[in-house]
């Protein structure tokens, strides 16, 4: 088989702990110095568990008064029983609260990074799968957390092996390289088992991401309608039901080979355990230690072993620790192949825009044919465009390249004359109040989602105007909370959930609100009833008063409304000019417009202004 070259990891076990220490003392400083803390409590009570039943023999043979042996003897106990219950109680359960807070600081970047992140990249499968994975490295027990509670139970088992090792050595030296053995093989099985499981990470990841989907989807309402109507929960059923068996394979499988792994150490175990009494016991028979020592030197023994398998294995940890931390830090600090200017928008924001597409062109990331193909197009300042064409014709994907959510993969944007990636995106978001097909609304009221402003700073009585301008007059009426009503009726029981109509009109409420000097409604009408689609019309002049805008529609006729009519197909602009002009010119515009028309003439021809 051929052997495959090994993956270097993104960065150093090294590297990643100095990252991960420095984000802990920021988030949660007070964990760490516990933590460090915690060391020598631990190395003292490792010693206090030798020494008790070493104290116990020594003092039944000291011959000493009942009252002494039991105040030696009880003092000790109460050190460390108080010992214990600072280590175990107070401390565990303090870094426990101080952890989950770390991690969530740790899920908070990430968010922001997926948040932040250029749309087109965040797209990408892979850069999705990255932030599972990242996501999944946070998760409570094997969180980031454990990276410095790692180095920190490292610190403490090498002080008390030195410290244990040192009993032993002083009575026989030789002992201690046979008591290293059992580790030195344990750590051997444990990183072949770890280091397996790390190359198949990304099939575990992939798996659980199918499973995280099938198992979200029952609970999903917009999903649900379908399931039930077109019969697919059996479907569903049955994709849940093949990826836990996939899943339960996998997990046996992993199983199987944590056992040979253990399996393993156990026997290695038994032997040194073996060995280690017998020559114990020959000495104690030999006259050659006390009954004291012996019952010392008996648990030192394993003692010393166990912290030595320990150190291995807390070493294999940290890099376990690492990789995970590797897998944030990539999602996290990953620059973006794509660069982005400074300059800023407040120029623009100041006149009205006018918009040139040169030679552009776009192709989806791993598809081999571009979807648009040298678009040239300008958009004059204060213009109103209408974009046509059939479906999959790229009208779409011309608004998201518009809107800067991608870069044009061949040619460039001008706005005012300036190249849109010269922008810095954020920037550059603030030129464009665009209402999407589908657009999703969060748990926030109708007026946070609308003004965008989730502090209460926004403007009451525009929120109100830009409602009611598009037709949501009258259900802000039959709203207890008005503007203040939750958008989600299963997070609030006073919400409400809008219909898909009102939902576009909501969105282009906020693209009004947003104010933004170029607007681009992309089929805004096609969840809207006949009433609602003739308000729109009505008030589109005054939405596009002084913007430059950008209109895609199914309904030809509502092109009227627009100074230019731009119809697309196949990715190229094949037709330009107004819709008279268009019509004139008797080509496929003019024959979609007829299609369309013909079903709103009566029988006698005439046409019903529809
Ligand atoms: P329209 O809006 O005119 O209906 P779109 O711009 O949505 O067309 O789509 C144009 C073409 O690009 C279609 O063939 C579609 O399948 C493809 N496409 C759209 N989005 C993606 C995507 N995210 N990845 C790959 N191909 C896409």
């Amino acid at each position: 088989m051929k052997k495959t070259k090994k993956e270097k990891p993104y960065r150093s076990t090294a590297n990643n702990f100095i990252w991960s220490s420095k984000l802990q003392l920021k988030y949660a400083p007070l964990g760490f110095v516990i933590r460090i803390f915690g060391i020598p409590v631990g190395v003292a009570l490792s010693y206090c568990s030798i020494y008790l039943p070493a104290l116990i023999v020594k003092q039944a043979v000291s011959g000493n008064t009942f009252a002494d042996v039991a105040l030696a003897i009880g003092s000790f106990f109460i050190i460390q029983m108080l010992l214990s219950q600072l280590k175990e109680g107070f401390m565990v359960r303090y870094i426990g609260a101080m952890d989950a807070r770390f991690n969530y600081a740790v899920q908070y970047l990430i968010n922001e990074r997926s948040l932040t992140r250029p749309y087109e990249e965040y797209e990408k499968k892979e850069i999705r799968d990255l932030r599972h994975r990242a996501m999944s490295a946070t998760q409570y027990n094997t969180g980031v957390g454990d990276f410095s509670e790692r180095a920190c139970y490292m610190v403490e088992y090498v002080l008390s092996y030195v410290l244990f090792g040192g009993i032993i050595a002083s009575f026989s030296p030789w002992m201690l390289p046979l008591i290293m053995l059992e580790p030195i093989l344990s750590l051997i099985c444990t990183r072949a088992y770890q280091r397996w499981c790390h190359k198949h990470r990304e099939y575990e990841s992939n798996l659980s991401s199918k499973l995280g989907y099938a198992e979200e989807l029952p609970d999903d309402f917009t999903a649900g309608k379908d399931i039930r109507v077109y019969g697919m929960s059996g479907w569903l059923q049955n994709t849940y039901h093949g990826l836990v068996n996939e899943i339960n394979a996998w997990e046996r499988k992993k199983a199987s080979r944590s056992f040979v792994s253990g399996f393993t150490s156990l026997v290695v175990i038994l032997l040194r355990d073996s060995l280690a009494y017998a020559f114990l016991i020959g000495m104690a028979i030999n006259k050659q230690i006390s009954v004291d020592e012996f019952v010392l030197y008996f648990a030192a023994i394993s003692q010393c072993a166990s912290f030595f398998g320990a150190i291995l294995n807390t070493w294999g940890g940290l890099h376990a620790s690492s990789l995970r931390v590797c897998d944030i830090r990539k999602f996290i600090e990953d620059d973006v192949s794509v660069s982005y200017g400074n300059e800023k928008a407040d120029a623009h924001l100041m006149r009205v825009p006018e918009i040139e597409f040169v030679n552009v062109s776009y192709r989806y990331d791993g598809s081999d044919t571009d979807v648009l193909k040298n678009i040239n197009l300008k958009i004059k300042a204060g213009e109103s465009l209408a974009l046509v064409g059939l479906n999959g014709a790229g009208k779409t994907t011309l608004v998201k390249l518009l809107c800067g959510l991608y870069r044009p993969t061949g040619g460039q944007i001008l706005i005012n004359g300036t190249p849109s990636d010269s922008f810095a995106l954020k920037e550059y978001y603030r030129l464009f109040s665009p209402v999407f097909q589908d657009s999703k609304t969060a748990f926030f009221t109708i007026a946070e989602t609308v003004s965008g402003d989730l502090d209460g700073n926004y403007d009451v009585s525009r929120v109100e105007n830009c409602l009611k301008r598009v037709g949501l007059g009258n259900k802000l009426d039959t709203l207890p909370k008005g503007i203040n009503t939750v958008l989600d009726k299963q997070v609030d029981s006073e919400g409400t959930n809008l219909s898909g109509g009102e939902m576009q009109k909501l969105m282009m409420a906020r693209a009004l609100y947003k104010n933004a000097p170029v607007l681009i409604l992309d089929e805004p009408t096609a969840a809207l009833d006949p009433i609602a689609e003739s308000k729109i019309y009505e008030e589109y002049q005054n939405m596009t008063k002084g913007k430059t805008s950008l209109f895609i529609s199914h309904r030809l006729a509502s092109t009227r409304f627009c100074d230019k009519v731009v119809y697309m197909e196949d990715g190229q602009i094949t037709e330009i000019g107004t819709h008279e002009e268009l019509l004139a010119l008797g080509k496929e515009y003019s024959r979609l417009y007829e299609m369309q028309s013909c079903w709103y003439r009566d029988d006698y021809g005439r046409e019903n202004n529809i």
